[in-house]
Order: C-alpha cells, then sequence, then structure tokens
C-alpha cells in the first residue's frame, strides 16, 4: 500500500537554541546513533529509500495551497521568472549532493511545467520531485514548508517539496528551507538530538552528523561503523 506523508518545517524560534545547546553536549566522536535512527527510521520500522535517481519537476506557477489537500492543488496566475527556476534547480541540486553524499549529484532530468491559472496539478508523481512554491502555507499552517514522499514499502516511488511563496521569495535561509525539504522528499525524520537540517526548526545547515547520516543512507555504510568524528 501507498503511504504519503509530509511534514511540517516551524518557523525558527527560540526553542532552536535550546536544541543546539543540548547537541553540543553529546560526547565528540561517538557514533551519532541516535541521530541516524531519528533521521532515517523516525516513527518508522525501517528506512525509506528511492530505488532510482529521482527527476525533478519545477511548478513555474505558484500554486494556492489549501489545507486538507494533499497532492492536487490549483495554479494561480503568478510566476516564477525564468531566474527563479534556475536558482531553485541549482540549490535543490547542490542539496541533493550533501544530503546523499554525492552518491546523488544531479537529478535524472530537469523539467519546468506551466499550467493554466486555475488548473489541478498533480505533485505526487511515480519518479519525481515535484517542487513549486505556495501562497498561503504560513498563513494556514504557521509554518514555512513541508517536504513529503509517496513510499511503497521501503521504496520512496514520488517526492514533493512545497514551500511557502513569501519566504521562498524574500528569506535569506531559503537555501535551508530548500535543502530541509528535499530531505523529507529522500526519506528523511526529523533530528533532535543534534544540530541538524533536519532540526524541525530552521536555522541549522548541514552538520558532520548530516553527512555520516547520509553515508550511511546512501553508501549503504553500516550505522555501527559510523566512527566519525563528530563535533
Ligand atoms: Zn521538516
Amino acid at each position: 500500500m501507498d503511504t504519503c506523508r509530509f511534514t511540517r518545517l516551524a518557523i525558527a524560534s527560540l526553542t532552536f537554541s535550546a536544541i543546539a545547546s543540548v547537541a553540543a553536549a553529546a560526547p565528540a566522536g561517538r557514533c551519532p546513533s541516535e541521530a541516524v535512527d531519528e533521521m532515517l527510521r523516525g516513527t518508522r520500522e525501517s528506512a525509506l529509500r528511492w530505488d532510482r535517481v529521482p527527476e525533478l519537476t519545477v511548478l513555474l506557477p505558484v500554486m494556492q495551497y489549501e489545507k486538507g489537500r494533499s497532492t492536487d492543488f490549483r495554479a494561480t496566475g503568478s510566476t516564477l521568472t525564468e531566474d527563479e527556476a534556475k536558482a531553485l534547480v541549482a540549490d535543490l541540486t547542490k542539496a541533493l549532493a550533501v544530503l546523499t553524499d554525492n552518491a546523488m549529484t544531479q537529478f535524472s532530468a530537469i523539467h519546468f511545467e506551466t499550467a493554466a491559472t486555475g488548473e489541478i496539478v498533480n505533485v505526487m508523481r511515480p519518479g519525481q520531485i515535484v517542487v513549486a512554491r505556495y501562497e498561503g502555507v504560513r498563513d494556514q499552517l504557521a509554518t514555512v514548508g513541508f517536504g513529503g514522499q509517496s513510499a511503497h514499502g521501503r521504496t520512496i516511488r514520488a517526492g514533493s517539496i512545497i514551500l511557502d511563496n513569501d519566504f521562498d521569495r524574500a528569506s535569506k535561509t531559503r537555501t535551508l528551507l530548500r535543502m530541509h525539504e528535499l530531505g523529507h522528499a529522500l526519506g528523511y525524520n526529523h533530528v533532535q538530538s543534534r544540530v541538524s537540517i533536519m532540526n524541525p526548526k530552521i536555522g541549522a545547515g548541514p552538520t558532520d552528523v548530516d553527512r555520516a547520516i547520509a553515508r550511511v543512507a546512501f553508501r549503504d555504510a553500516e550505522p555501527a561503523s559510523c566512527a566519525i568524528p563528530v563535533g
């Protein structure tokens, strides 16, 4: 059975400092096994993974977020500029390499897609990660983005990245938002025990712990052997 889930990214808040100070107290040099578990398994029995390199589809129209809908959204009349769309692809490609420990350095194809104003677009498609900016995410849900995936058993079939239009257009930390949501589309869960790009509050960039976990996830390294110095 296919399961589809989205995970929200909260707006930065003071809670992040608390997480950071706890994480800093963790002993250096030890395998971050708790973080490995949180990020790869979360509440599931086993980690999810893509069995192929995904394609990336950029929706050029800004979409309308509607609470209650999960994979079909309506196109608004606004669109991304060509430069904005290219910058989004560049950021996500860079993020893909970081989050997979260079196991994937490019998407297998890049598509730029248009839609007429008011058209309903499916954003969860086999073999693809579909990314778009959405109006109304922050207003309706007090979050600045979502990343989700649809999986069959342990295999991820499709991914989707939902970016709040205002935040993604204007915030200096949008590259972190994009990387975090791509992480969800790749099957990663939130990390609470260490400073991580996958912390539920936006703020941290990718860390050595994240790179170590990416190696486990995408290079098939054994978690028990991840004796990588972490600070
Ligand atoms: Zn998240």
